[in-house]
């Protein structure tokens, strides 16, 4: 899964690097996401996962991207833009076990199933199925179990005409039930250096945010610091301004809660983090200059800041912390 520019971290970056582990496809959730990996020279399947708007099948079809579908309007919308553009449509067919935002119910097989191979037509390939576990980054395996049954019922419904290709796990799911793995797995966050859970094994640190040192200040007591001066220097203190702020997309609710590592120690984020600077307290630290990187996420020397860490401060989770980046923070690609 490469959505929302690749996690944050850059789609077309994400997508030459995962090239070496030859994935069968890449997923997106826009059909200008899809158009934009055809127009990075991807010519692996590109499957788009949102439902989308009726004047985006055309070039979707056009550029042969695989669209996903979940009533029957929208697998006439496939076949119309098939006949119209002159190229295959191709679909996949979601089916709802609990999700509830997209899908069709597979409580209803019965009445959906008999139409959906009519809806089709020639031009139109009906190439898969899938379904979505709300819960598999959960302790209670119960949730998952259920809707991998749900899933499995409602295919038996289906047969002979379902797709060839069956698929259900998302990052947690394939790590957690490898038993669901069907045809193909969807992986997401475990991909970026996100956790799927507890008792799963930790993922690699994939990005690492760091803002330079623009300024070092020495400042008495009673000074005080950010919009609303929520912070006050309780005595002789030496302070550090990061070039970050949440016009980068760092988190403003970290102000006062945040940490941030210089030479591998970890210093407190102090007052109100502004849209463009965020200061920590290095009070008693020697050796940090201006010029030096900070880690706000990832690991520095001995130290380490992880995204989950920082998406728990921020009372969010770790999809939300990396999408929240702006252009405004370079993504720098390391190769080894
Ligand atoms: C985003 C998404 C995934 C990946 O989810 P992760 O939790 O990041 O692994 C898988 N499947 C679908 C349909 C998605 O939208």
């Amino acid at each position: 899964m490469v959505k929302a520019d690749g996690y944050g971290l850059g789609m077309e970056d994400v997508v030459r690097t995962l090239e070496s582990e030859a994935p069968w496809g890449f997923g997106v959730a826009t059909v200008e996401e899809g158009l934009r990996l055809r127009r990075a020279g991807v010519t692996i399947p590109v499957i788009v996962f949102s439902p989308v708007s009726p004047d985006s099948y055309d070039p979707a079809v056009a550029q042969d991207l695989t669209l996903t579908v979940s009533d029957l309007d929208s697998v006439e919308r496939v076949a119309a833009a098939a006949t119209r553009t002159g190229h295959i449509g191709r679909f996949h067919v979601e089916i709802d076990t609990g999700m509830g935002r997209s899908g069709f119910d597979w409580r209803r097989v019965a009445e959906w199933g008999p139409d959906l191979a009519d809806r089709a037509s020639p031009a139109s390939v009906w190439e898969g199925c899938y379904t979505h576990f709300h819960s598999a980054d959960l302790e209670d395996d119960g949730p998952t179990r259920a809707q991998w049954e749900s899933f499995n019922s409602a295919l038996k419904r289906l047969e002979p005409e379902k797709g060839s290709l069956i698929h259900s796990c998302n990052a947690a799911a394939a790590m957690r039930y490898p038993t669901f793995a069907a045809d193909a797995v969807r992986p997401g966050i475990f991909l970026y250096g996100g956790c799927v859970g507890k008792g799963v094994a930790p993922p690699e640190e994939a990005a690492r945010v760091r803002a330079r040192v623009t300024l070092i200040r020495d400042v008495p007591e009673s000074t005080t610091l950010g919009y609303g001066a929520t912070y006050c220097s309780s005595g002789n203190e030496r302070w550090a301004t990061l070039g970050i702020g949440y016009g980068d997309g760092f988190p403003r609710v970290l102000g006062n809660r945040g940490n941030a590592l210089l030479a591998g120690q970890k210093f407190p984020i102090i007052g109100r983090i502004s849209m463009d600077m965020t200061v920590v307290d290095i009070t008693g630290a020697g050796g940090v200059e201006v010029g030096d990187a900070a880690t706000l996420i990832g690991t520095d020397g001995d130290g380490v800041i992880t995204l989950d860490e920082v998406a728990d401060l921020a009372g969010t989770i770790s999809y939300e912390i990396l999408t929240g980046f702006t252009a405004r923070m370079p993504r720098i690609w390391i190769t080894e």
